[in-house]
């Protein structure tokens, strides 16, 4: 089980994902079928394409964070005229969020909603704030958002390679893949479920034996 609100303040992120080998094989698919080196040579080629992608996209972005986190920001300042605010000076307000009042320090970037400091992004409440301030709300973003951290996770590259059997081997003898030695029965394609996730198919059937309500027996035999 998992509760956002446990989660380590320095991720900067609240997305979770249980299970990230499916995720893994959806984006392999049929790759993961084939020998280890053709395999191993396709991922690749996909990587290297893919880190090339994203840096050049990265290179055009026109704000000071990625495209997705300014939607997102852009999405919580409309949300923010909803609340009410009441400056205390220095940068810390009282902001009154429908039935419920939050404690902002613009300067410390912490609200009492604590989502602030979990995902790294303003909360509603500190939008409304700095909104308030009439400041620039990417300001308030942590650099993890910026697109200079985009483009350096994405600058290095992968070279490109020769053809496997082009490849110059230095003199070194080629080495043969062991015998394949085919088992009985066959190949395994489905996912091995853990002992809790039950058998595929079954887990939304109710197990549960129902019993007629006592008021219902009473107006049956009645
Ligand atoms: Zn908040």
């Amino acid at each position: 089980m998992w509760a956002r609100h446990i989660i380590d303040s320095r991720c900067k992120s609240d997305h979770i994902t249980n299970n990230v080998t499916e995720s893994f094989n959806h984006w392999v698919g049929d790759d993961r079928k084939k020998p280890i080196m053709v395999m191993v040579e396709s991922l690749t080629c996909r990587i290297m394409g893919r880190l090339q992608r994203r840096f050049e996209k990265g290179s055009r972005f026109e704000f000071a964070t990625t495209p997705r986190i300014r939607k997102i920001v852009d999405m919580t300042m409309q949300d923010a005229k909803l609340c009410k605010v009441i400056d205390a000076g220095d940068d810390e307000f009282q902001v009154r969020d429908g039935f419920t009042t939050f404690a902002v320090n613009l300067r410390t970037r912490s609200c009492g909603c604590n989502y602030w400091s979990l995902c790294g992004l303003s909360c509603t409440h500190a939008c409304a704030c700095i909104s308030y301030k009439r400041y620039n709300v990417e300001r308030f973003c942590d650099f993890y958002y910026s697109n200079e951290i985009y483009c350096k996770i994405y600058q290095e590259m992968i070279h490109p390679m020769p053809e496997l059997n082009e490849r110059d081997r230095d003199g070194y003898p080629i080495v043969d893949p062991p015998k394949l030695k085919s088992l009985p029965g066959r190949p395994r394609t489905a996912r091995r479920r853990a002992a809790n996730e039950g058998r595929a198919g079954y887990a939304a059937r109710r197990k549960k034996v129902l019993h007629c309500e006592v008021w219902y027996l009473q107006i049956v035999w009645t």
